[in-house]
């Protein structure tokens, strides 16, 4: 029998704050920002690359933050879980009113708004072309949706966590403050962790690191960045090996 050469298509999962939602609103949405990044998802798609989005919470509520006013952290947890559902519900309404394909999975199971995340179903919608948004973090209090995003990419089979920030990739010193910090093409796990380099809170960090999960930090504001990201251009730092 003949053997068949098969291309994986590339798939990457896509993480985006929930302040980078919010832009200069500072809390809840900018209809502008979320057009523009489900107009880069679409483009990603149309160049056959399959994308999955976490979007975190923080543009509405954080735990940790509802723990300082006094809440229990458990339901402030909750409460920003449910955060990142609402966002994911609001970025599959744009990528469909921009005529793309979208499902909003959710660790919760709110059967009359989402669909209960499972990785088999995700692997299948990301197959068929549709953008599989993983909401509801890990469904777990006291971690973090970088945390929910590394999971969410090792089960759903990703190539590459790319984890958008401010910054146009990981510097040996907060560039803001210090204008010797230089920027890193690439670095391996180990070296983020000798260097005591920031790239995600250290649970999503092991887990990338024990999984070989690949994270590229680039700048969502840099024009073009992300596609290219996506489309496995050089762009930011790459954390592998
Ligand atoms: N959260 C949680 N478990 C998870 C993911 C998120 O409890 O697996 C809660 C946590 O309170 C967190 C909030 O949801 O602060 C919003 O997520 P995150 O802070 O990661 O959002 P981002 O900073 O990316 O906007």
């Amino acid at each position: 029998m003949a053997s068949q050469q098969s291309s994986k298509p590339r798939r990457i999962l896509l993480k985006i704050s929930g302040e980078a939602l919010a832009g200069d609103l500072g809390f809840g949405i900018d209809p502008a920002i979320l057009s523009e990044i489900a107009s880069a998802v679409l483009e990603v798609r149309s160049r056959g690359v399959q994308a999955a989005l976490v979007i975190g919470g923080g543009n509405v509520f954080r735990g940790a933050e509802l723990q300082r006013a006094g809440f229990d952290r458990v339901t402030g947890d909750q409460m920003g879980m449910l955060a990142t559902i609402m966002n994911g519900l609001a970025m599959r309404e744009e990528l469909k009113r921009q005529g793309g394909s979208a499902v909003v999975m959710s660790a919760y199971g709110i059967p009359s708004i989402t669909t209960q995340y499972s990785a088999s179903i995700g692997r299948e919608l990301l197959s068929s072309g549709a953008t599989v948004i993983c909401s509801g973090g890990t469904g777990s209090p006291f971690f973090t949706t970088d945390t929910g995003a590394v999971l969410r990419a090792i089960e759903l089979q990703c190539d590459e966590v790319l984890k958008a920030t401010k910054v146009d990739g990981v510097y040996s010193a907060d560039p803001v403050k210090d204008p010797s910090a230089v920027r890193f093409d690439k670095l391996t796990f180990s070296e983020v962790m000798q260097r005591q380099l920031k790239v995600m809170d250290l649970t999503a960090f092991a887990l990338a690191s024990e999984h070989q999960m690949p994270i590229r930090v680039f700048s969502m504001k840099k024009p073009g960045a992300f596609v290219r990201a996506a489309c496995g251009g050089s762009e930011g730092t790459l954390v592998s090996g």
